[in-house]
């Protein structure tokens, strides 16, 4: 019973896009995905971006702009308050998350993994220092970047500086990069440790975070898979529940405190 798997406790969530969807976030390939305006061959990668600036500094600036509305306005749905919650409870370990958004910290939870990096953070191109910056300093950045929307120097701006005198970039992984290998050893030590995989909202069709419930499904660990469709995970998961992220982790949340 599923019920029995869960309330064993030290659960994993790892969570996509899907798990965002109810905060006003599309995925990127579902419908009004940003990949149906933006081809990611071209802006999803620094070669592609980089040519893109030389010759239509513009469409960049669209880009950015498009990208970052939906991420700085949205709060967090009731499937990111019931994982918070969870967590509270001692039911839920920690959250791997492929998001950007910050959601789940907004939400409550503490030890989240960001697998792909996190949109409100900077980080320098030369020494590596970090700075998370808030809705309202990004607002400020995105709003100069729209008025200069033909000026290059507009987001050489957007790069904020580093005390170091360089300058900063979001702190995301584009295709083509490495993913930050102290989240991903992390990934895998806490599914070694858990007693349940919860896959939330992914279709996993982005690697290596993919790769994680195969490694749990290895070990033994049980697998309960959420997701209004169903994925190339859903055939080995152990329970596959049809539903969205929103209306399913509450109700999950409820039977566990019973
Ligand atoms: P994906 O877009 O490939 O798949 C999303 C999955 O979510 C699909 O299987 C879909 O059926 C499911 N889904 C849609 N609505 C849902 C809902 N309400 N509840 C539960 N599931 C729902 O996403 P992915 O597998 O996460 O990979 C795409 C990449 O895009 C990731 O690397 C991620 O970093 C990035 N991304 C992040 C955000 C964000 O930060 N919110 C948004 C879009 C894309």
């Amino acid at each position: 019973m599923i019920k029995d798997i869960l309330l064993k406790g030290k659960i994993v969530a790892l969570t996509g896009a899907g798990m965002s969807e109810e905060s006003g976030i599309s995925t990127f390939r579902g419908k009004g995905g940003i990949w149906e305006r933006y081809n990611p061959a071209i802006y999803a990668n620094i070669p592609g971006l980089s040519f893109t600036f030389i010759i239509r500094p513009h469409k960049v600036i669209d880009f950015i702009v498009d990208f970052y509305e939906p991420i700085l306005n949205a709060e967090p749905n009731p499937g990111h308050l019931a994982l918070a919650k969870l967590e509270e409870n001692g039911a839920l370990n920690s959250i791997i998350t492929q998001n950007v958004d910050d959601l789940h910290t907004k939400a409550g939870n503490k030890v989240v993994i960001e697998l792909h990096g996190n949109m409100f953070r900077f980080r320098c191109m030369r020494c590596s220092n970090k700075r998370k910056l808030d809705k309202k300093e990004l607002t400020e950045l995105l709003s100069k970047l729209e008025k200069n929307r033909n000026s290059r120097l507009a987001i050489t701006k957007f790069f904020v500086p580093c005390k170091c005198g360089r300058r900063m970039r979001p702190d995301v992984v584009l295709f083509g990069e490495s993913l930050p290998e102290a989240e991903l050893k992390l990934a895998y030590k806490e599914i070694e440790n858990c007693n349940t995989l919860l896959l939330v909202g992914t279709s996993g069709v982005v690697y290596p975070a993919a790769y994680l419930p195969a490694y749990a499904k290895e070990r033994g660990k049980p697998i309960v898979e959420i997701n209004p469709e169903r994925t190339k995970f859903s055939e080995f998961a152990d329970y596959f529940i049809a539903g969205k992220a929103g209306e399913v982790l509450p109700q999950i949340l409820q039977e566990y405190s019973l």
